[in-house]
């Protein structure tokens, strides 16, 4: 019925075709598997203290997705409980067995997730939309001028 002819040009338009991120990945040792379909609703970079704590490096890579979206299998997540400068808590997830990071909730932003990019299978797509908490980030890291980028939290768009 001609769906092969429309198929292959929706394939050489690009309509269809391949998506800008893959959100798929996992825990250093294995045991925590995750993926997502959804569209990124952001991308960023935090140099809060906490994040360098957790991390144990100069920031956190973070790709922040809708609130359910995160499909998590394998080892149940621990999750140490943190307070971001609201006051409320963050909930950092990590696995048990590895110690890896994988996804903060944050109680002050409800309707995302904040997954741990460096976990990605391949992170390579991933490129940071903003920076925050500039205030804290380390004096050796330049931080890219033709993003966003704020001392603390961004402000609340409502
Ligand atoms: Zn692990
Ligand atoms: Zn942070």
């Amino acid at each position: 019925m001609g769906m092969g002819e429309r198929d292959r040009a929706a394939e050489e338009s690009g309509e269809g075709g391949e998506r800008m991120s893959d959100i798929v990945g996992g825990c250093l040792c294995g045991s925590v598997r995750y993926e997502s379909e959804a569209e990124p609703i952001l991308t960023a970079v935090c140099h809060c203290r906490h994040c360098q704590k957790q991390t144990s490096s100069a920031f956190s890579i973070f790709v922040v997705l809708p609130k359910g979206s995160l499909r998590i299998e394998g080892e149940a997540l621990a999750a140490f409980e943190d307070v971001g400068e609201s006051g409320l808590p963050v909930f950092r997830k990590f696995c048990p067995k590895c110690g890896s990071a994988i996804v903060s909730e944050v109680v002050a932003t409800p309707d995302v997730e904040w997954l741990n990019a460096g976990t990605l299978d391949d992170p390579s797509w991933f490129r940071p939309q903003m920076h925050m908490w500039c205030g804290s980030s380390q004096p050796w890291v330049s931080i890219d001028e033709d993003i966003p980028a704020y001392a603390g939290n961004p402000p609340q768009g409502d």
